[in-house]
């Protein structure tokens, strides 16, 4: 199989192309990446020495580019994304032309060229803010800021072309992940480093809002599963992982970077917050996923990354002048 993974140097991206570099039926991977901010190209420091990984820096915004690389691949797992709320409030057009518009652009080359199978890769949150129960996968969607809804759209862009054109597309909805390799803008991230620092964190609200934390190596697990074994036109919800409020969250970071609650700020809400997302995952799991990580056991290796790489760490605003735009970035509560 020759896959094609597009936002292979993000966070997801990079550990998915760690796992498949290593699967015998695996012929070459191919990543398309454009580098945003989000992108990191040491994340695949090691694998672009292996000579079955091709590296190449550019958007899936690219016609005539997605059709050259498509055409080489048989297979394609899409992860390339904008994919942080907070930006999504103040950039929501770069969210539509990535998320959406971007995602149709590969889509249209699957379908031209005969690609045997697209993982589209989206998230529990189009499914929007749940107070009670969990989402299945034909639940409606529901979501409440730009970055869920560009997502949502997408999705049912993606499923269309497999009603319509015969696309062999799964699309899949995971649970936030952690790990090592996240971009610092994140919560979990964002904290870790903040704390290492001697600085404060900020947490939103009462910080009761409710996520489910799976290990990125997890989602990696039930991704290639799903480019295996899913069905064509199916959505698989990807969950299993650890429900947490943000301020038990905030409560094992502190430990694990040797804190206290003295290091804990909080403020107002931000303006828009669903409190909580969950999900039913008993078709995935019917399709042979289990988790095999604990949030103990992750977030001591999270740090621990962290600790070692002081250079992903984010910039210090001393300057309470700093551009509005990178406050609202690293002033945030969910991922
Ligand atoms: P990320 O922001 O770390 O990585 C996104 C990658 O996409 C980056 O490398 C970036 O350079 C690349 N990219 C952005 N725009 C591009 C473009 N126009 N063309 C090519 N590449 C582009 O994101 P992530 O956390 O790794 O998420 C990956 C996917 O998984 C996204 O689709 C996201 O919506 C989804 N997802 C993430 C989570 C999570 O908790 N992180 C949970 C559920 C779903």
């Amino acid at each position: 199989m020759d896959v094609l993974v597009t936002g292979g140097a993000g966070f997801i991206g990079s550990h998915l192309v760690k796992q498949l570099i290593r699967a015998d039926d695996v012929s070459t991977v191919t990543v398309l990446d454009a580098i945003t901010y989000a992108g990191h190209i040491e994340n695949l420091s090691e694998e672009l020495h292996s000579s079955r990984l091709t590296f190449v820096k550019g958007t899936i915004l690219d016609k005539d580019l997605v059709d050259y690389y498509v055409q080489r691949n048989t297979v394609i797992v899409h992860l390339a994304a904008e994919s942080h709320v907070d930006r999504s409030f103040y950039a929501a057009s770069t969210f539509v032309m990535t998320n959406v518009l971007g995602t149709q652009i590969l889509l249209n080359a699957a379908q031209r060229f005969g690609t045997e199978r697209f993982v589209h890769v989206s998230t529990d949150e189009v499914y929007g803010p749940l107070s009670s129960g969990v989402a299945t996968e034909g639940d409606p969607l529901r979501p409440t800021v730009p970055y869920a809804a560009s997502k949502a759209a997408s999705d049912l862009i993606a499923l269309s072309y497999h009603q319509t054109f015969g696309v062999p597309v799964c699309v899949t909805r995971s649970s936030n992940n952690y790990g090592p390799c996240q971009h610092a803008e994140k919560i979990i991230p964002l904290f870790v480093t903040n704390l290492l620092r001697g600085e404060q964190v900020t947490l939103h609200g009462q910080g009761e809002h409710i996520r489910n934390w799976l290990h990125v190596e997890d989602n990696c697990r039930a991704l290639e599963l799903v480019l295996r074994k899913g069905v064509s036109g199916e959505i698989y919800n990807i969950g299993g992982g650890t429900d947490l409020t943000n301020k038990a969250l905030t409560g094992r970071l502190l430990a694990e970077c040797g804190a206290d609650w003295g290091s804990v700020r909080y403020v107002p809400d931000r303006r828009s917050n669903d409190i909580r997302y969950a999900m039913d995952w008993s078709k995935i799991r019917a399709l042979g996923f289990e988790p095999q990580r604990t949030l103990e056991d992750g977030l001591a290796e999270t740090v621990d990354w962290y600790r070692r790489h002081p250079d992903r760490w984010p910039p210090v605003h001393r300057n309470p002048e700093a551009p509005k735009a990178e406050l609202a970035v690293t002033t945030l509560a969910g991922a």
